[in-house]
């Protein structure tokens, strides 16, 4: 450890007690350590010289060499401006500050050779550069340069208080002369010569004075891998660690209610990521550690399989299981798809929602505790205290989203030993976000849709539009499928999108008559009951249409239903019109899904509605969601520190973030401890990231 790298940063030549305060306080920077970690945003090709005259309107950065001759100020309405004439042999051009000008005046010298850089603008006939970065000749001629210049991340207050990019740099390279560049590696020997790395020392110096572009390009290369290493170097310890401590349940043997199940009453082949999935399972619950599992599946991907077979695994070695689902709808679904599965199993399976009557609890609770009830599906009544178990060894949350830790936690409790956990979701999470993000949770992804789907149609129509939607949907309705029409309901405003919905569905009333025509409707300020009726009439055939808002967002099933028409769908997020249409394309007709805009769009609604046209897949899709949201508002994200990233960039780096998380865990398969002689670089640094709790806040 350099330990000059702990220095606080006023000590620095040239920073001094208020620009220390001032970098303290907008970029965080209290040590030598974390300057050095300061990385530019971007770099500035400095190795062309302009004439005045090769000056074009094209707006671009340039840098030219010439004299200020001159100061005027230029007053107009309240605002001042100060504006230097600016010369080199081909013409004059003009200089401006709107701001902290008085400074300039008394620093910058008149008709002295200076090379001044910045973006042009053409005004008034003249071509003019606000706020240039100026620096006088001789200096330009000393300084450590080199072709690609850094432009390093700053502030307002900053650069109003004169520390410009060109300040930055001078810091910089002071940094540079008083720790002599020794940087000490931080990766092990192994792994420098296997990836072809530069050395640490190498990598700062060519990433803050790249001399070329493949420099820079290896530069950045090796920092980000490091980055990225150490992050992923602490979620698998984590999650080795979380195994080694909380032992689960073995369920060491497949037994008769699984292979009879395999054997005999499959409905369907399993697709290739089905089996994949569930021998990823049957491992952990063979292994002695907890489970803690996240099975993501796109909608209709068939998870609800890979549930059952998991669940009888644990009938197989003596325990109970249960299944709990986030509304009564899907667990009343839930339980009348696994009762028709496991008709000829011989096993015990009940339901428990808010509705479930008290002697029917009585029942439960009681069968529960005897052993004699072997599946219990539910809502979050599951979680009630009084519902005890007399073995519970897997539990399985489906539509993760709508349940918090808390009540994950709730689970833990209703054994002796946490029972094993498969969280199901259907929100598709990228990949790349998932690893890290969900570092402590393992990872099963179906990527495979069952054969023979046909995929859905997806269109945008302008309400102008309107009428030629009308028809389709009456000619859908005469072959004989249902209508979804969805609206949207975003809290703040409440009221009107609740009268936009009840607009909608007045209009939709008249223009589809009873009798001809019987249209449901299900909105978040109905009883549950009503719900519930209102949704078992669409379910069962009785309603063609169903006006809902997004309560239908999660797992309903009625395969009869072809078209999904999503009404003012500009105003949703991509991850939740992929959730609505995912309602549609469930059995074997041809399907649809309108979305239905006014005129005035946004460009990223343009870009959500485009998506959503073109691609079908919900990984796809959640990469572009990710990218027109970034990652803060992506469930979990808040706290997993993947948006402190100093260098790395979650979405662009993501073959690096593999190659990271490859070697880290194949350091740890081979040395859990890093106790080997070629594991101490590793060690020692990972030891002091998480000591400094400044520089490693990744990590909650
Ligand atoms: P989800 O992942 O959205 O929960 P489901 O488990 O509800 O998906 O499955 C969606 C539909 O696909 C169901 O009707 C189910 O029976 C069917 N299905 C699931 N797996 C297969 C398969 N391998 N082959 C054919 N159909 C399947
Ligand atoms: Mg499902």
């Amino acid at each position: 450890m350099n330990t000059k790298l702990q220095t606080p940063i006023d000590y620095l030549k040239g920073v001094g007690p208020n620009r220390a305060d001032l970098l303290r306080k907008e970029l965080g920077i209290f040590t030598y350590q974390d300057l050095i970690n300061l990385f530019p945003n971007r770099y500035l090709d400095r190795t062309q010289y302009y004439k005045i005259s090769q000056l074009q309107r094209n707006n671009a950065d340039v840098q030219i060499l010439g004299r200020l001759v001159g100061f005027k100020e230029v007053t107009q309405g309240k605002k001042k401006r100060l504006v230097g004439t600016f010369k080199d042999d081909t013409g004059a051009m003009e200089l401006v500050w709107f701001r902290g000008y008085k400074w300039i005046k008394e620093s910058v010298k008149l008709n002295t050779d200076y090379v001044i850089f910045g973006k042009t603008n053409w005004f008034n006939g003249v071509f003019n550069m606000p706020h240039p970065e100026m620096e006088l000749l001789s200096e330009h001629e000393k300084n450590l340069r080199s072709a690609m210049q850094p432009v390093y991340p700053s502030t307002e207050k900053l650069s109003n208080k004169g520390i410009t990019n060109r300040v930055m740099s001078k810091i910089m390279q002071q940094l540079f002369l008083e720790t002599q560049g020794k940087f000490e590696e931080t990766l092990s020997e192994p792994l420098l010569k296997e990836l072809k790395l530069l050395s640490k020392a190498e990598a700062l110096f060519n990433v803050h004075f790249p001399k070329n572009q493949e420099l820079l390009a290896r530069a950045q290369f090796r920092l980000k891998f490091e980055e990225l290493f150490y992050i992923q170097l602490q979620l698998i310890l984590k999650n080795l660690i979380h195994k080694s401590k909380i032992k689960g349940f073995t369920f060491d043997k497949v037994g008769t209610h699984f292979n009879t199940f395999f054997k005999h009453h499959l409905p369907f082949n399993l697709t290739g990521a089905q089996k994949r999935v569930i021998k990823e399972i049957r491992a952990d619950l063979g292994s002695n550690a907890q489970m803690n599992r996240l099975l993501q599946g796109d909608v209709g991907s068939g998870k609800t399989i890979v549930a059952l077979m998991s669940m009888l695994i644990a009938l197989d070695n003596g325990f109970q299981a249960c299944l709990m689902a986030p509304t009564e709808i899907l667990a009343i679904q839930h339980y009348n798809g696994l009762t028709e599965l496991c008709t000829d199993l011989n096993i015990t399976i009940k339901l428990l929602t808010g509705s479930t009557t008290t002697s029917e609890r009585k029942d439960i609770h009681n069968t529960l505790e005897d052993g004699s009830l072997h599946i219990l599906v539910g809502t979050h009544a599951l979680l009630e205290d009084k519902v005890k178990f007399k073995n519970l060894g897997l539990a399985i949350i489906d539509e993760q989203h709508r349940f918090g830790v808390a009540q994950r936690s709730k689970l833990w409790h209703k054994n002796t030993s946490p029972p094993h956990i498969l969280v199901m979701t259907a929100t598709p999470i990228p990949r790349t976000l998932a690893m890290s993000v969900y570092g402590d949770l393992d990872i099963s992804i179906i990527d495979e849709l069952p054969p023979g789907r046909q995929p859905i149609k997806t269109v945008h129509r302008y309400d102008t539009n309107r009428l030629k939607v009308l028809k389709f949907i009456k000619d859908e309705i005469d072959k004989g499928r249902q209508i979804y029409i969805v609206y949207p309901l975003i809290q703040e405003s409440e009221n009107m999108d609740y009268k936009d919905l009840m607009d909608g569905y007045e209009s939709i009333a008249r223009d589809f008559p009873a009798p001809k025509y019987q249209i449901s409707i299900v909105h978040g300020q109905m009883k549950p009951a009503d719900k519930d009726y209102e949704m078992q009439r669409f379910i069962s055939g009785e309603t063609q249409i169903m006006v809902a808002t997004t309560v239908i967002e999660v797992g309903v099933n009625v395969p009869n239903a072809s078209v999904m028409i999503i009404e003012s769908a500009e105003r949703f997020g991509l991850s939740q019109l992929h959730q609505l249409r995912g309602r549609v394309g469930r059995g074997a007709e041809q399907s649809y899904c309108i979305l239905m805009t006014s005129h005035k769009l946004s460009n990223d609604s343009k870009t959500r509605l485009e998506t959503m046209v073109k691609t079908s897949d919900g990984f796809e899709i959640a990469e572009v969601d990710l990218k027109l949201r970034g990652p803060g508002d992506i469930m979990g994200t808040q706290q997993s520190g993947v948006l402190n990233l100093k260098i790395a960039d979650i979405i662009k780096d993501n073959d690096i973030l593999k190659l990271a998380r490859y070697h880290a865990m194949t350091i740890l398969k081979t040395d859990p401890r890093l106790i080997q002689p070629e594991h101490r670089v590793i060690l020692n640094t990972y030891q002091q990231l998480s000591k400094y709790k400044n520089i490693w806040n990744y990590i909650s």
